[in-house]
């Protein structure tokens, strides 16, 4: 079930043409697109995906034409960053057509990817060549068991070899996601940091977020705060606040003995909302204005309807902005107020 709000509040703006800044009602500057190029997924790890996932139709996804030119029409707007997510985003056929397309973009500062890392060994000089500047991967576990058990089927060896051809291809930036999940995997977070310094990586520390309903799989039990995670680290690692932002929700840390940085992204126990600078677009091309909230506009109506209304697109993305809700509402105690999946909405 989706509930999609329509834009109930009048255009920002009657200016197609203008590159001045993507604003939204409370003034929070839009930069940053995040795109999934597909639902589908190779893996299907519990606090993601269901285990028997219902995918969108293939002729509701948005044709890799299509999302070029949506991601085109957003940097000619003035967004600086665009990072293509999924789903597992390697999965989709011929998507290096994307990643070319958007590298060679005048005006886009950073190309970035969010991948579970299987494919990697095959893509990772490509994506390289095409002008992909940061790459983050998905680690969970560094114990074969524990990873299969949460990724329902995955083989950890094909994402440390993903890893280690990421490093080799030379991107200006790799990055480990582990999402800390109690009893599951809370007890690796200092193995994990350890792995991170020894290959010169950044590693973020995600909470859960309650997106999708998840049969036997309880978050509210299996919630580890950042906090925790923290206090855990700090037992071994001389971990030290900074005041660095990537312009994001994450907080780092650093050592003194390394060059890493240690990221926590908590939606639940710090609150990220005032200083959000994206939105979303899924695979079926729906806008999403918040991770947390169904605020949408559907741009795959307006690029299928008016193919070459370059025009009428700028404006309904400009439009969209004065729907952007002011925050989340994640509680894990209660039932998902999100029904969709993580995997759906790019992470
Ligand atoms: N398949 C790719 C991957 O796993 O990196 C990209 C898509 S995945 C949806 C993007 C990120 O979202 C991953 O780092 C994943 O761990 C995270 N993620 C997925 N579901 C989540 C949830 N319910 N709460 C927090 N993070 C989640
Ligand atoms: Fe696939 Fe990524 Fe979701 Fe895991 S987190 S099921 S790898 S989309």
């Amino acid at each position: 079930m989706q509930a999609v709000l329509e834009q109930a509040e009048p255009p920002i703006s009657d200016t197609t043409s203008s590159p001045r800044p993507l604003l939204d009602r409370f003034g929070r500057e839009v930069n940053y697109l995040r795109i999934s190029v597909t639902d589908r997924c190779d893996l299907r790890c519990v606090y993601c995906m269901a285990e028997d996932m219902q995918f969108a139709p293939r002729s509701h996804l948005l044709s890799l034409e299509e999302i070029v030119r949506i991601g085109t029409s957003f940097v000619e707007l003035g967004v600086k960053k665009i990072r293509i997510s999924g789903g597992e985003p390697l999965t989709r056929n011929n998507v290096l057509y994307v990643f070319e397309q958007f590298g060679a973009l005048p005006g886009l500062e950073d190309l970035a990817i969010t991948t579970n890392g299987t494919q990697l060994v095959h893509y990772a000089m490509a994506l390289r060549a095409a002008g992909v500047t940061r790459v983050n991967i998905s680690l969970d576990s560094l114990r074969m068991d524990r990873f299969r058990q949460i990724t329902r089927n995955g083989e950890l060896h094909k994402v440390l070899a993903g890893i280690d051809a990421a490093l080799a291809a030379g991107f200006r930036k790799v990055k480990l996601n582990v999402v800390v999940m109690k009893h599951k995997n809370h007890d690796e977070v200092v193995e994990l940091v350890q792995f991170a310094r020894e290959r010169g990586v950044d590693i973020s520390f995600i909470e859960e977020m309650p997106l999708g309903e998840m049969a036997n799989h309880d978050r509210a039990c299996g919630y580890y705060s950042s906090d925790e995670v923290l206090r855990d680290l700090r037992r071994h690692y001389d971990l030290q606040a900074t005041t660095e932002s990537s312009g994001g929700p994450s907080s780092y840390f650093r050592m003194p003995d390394s060059a890493i940085r240690v990221g926590f992204i908590s939606p639940h126990s710090h609150n990220f909302c005032a200083t959000c600078n994206r939105v979303r677009l899924t695979a079926e091309g729906r806008l999403l204005l918040c991770l947390g909230q169904e605020h949408s506009a559907d741009l795959r109506r307006i690029v299928r309807d008016r193919p070459a209304d370059a025009a009428g697109l700028q404006r309904a993305i400009i439009d969209a902005m004065a729907i952007k809700p002011q925050g989340h509402d994640f509680d894990l105690r209660s039932q998902p107020v999100i029904f969709r999946h993580m995997s759906v909405t790019g992470g």
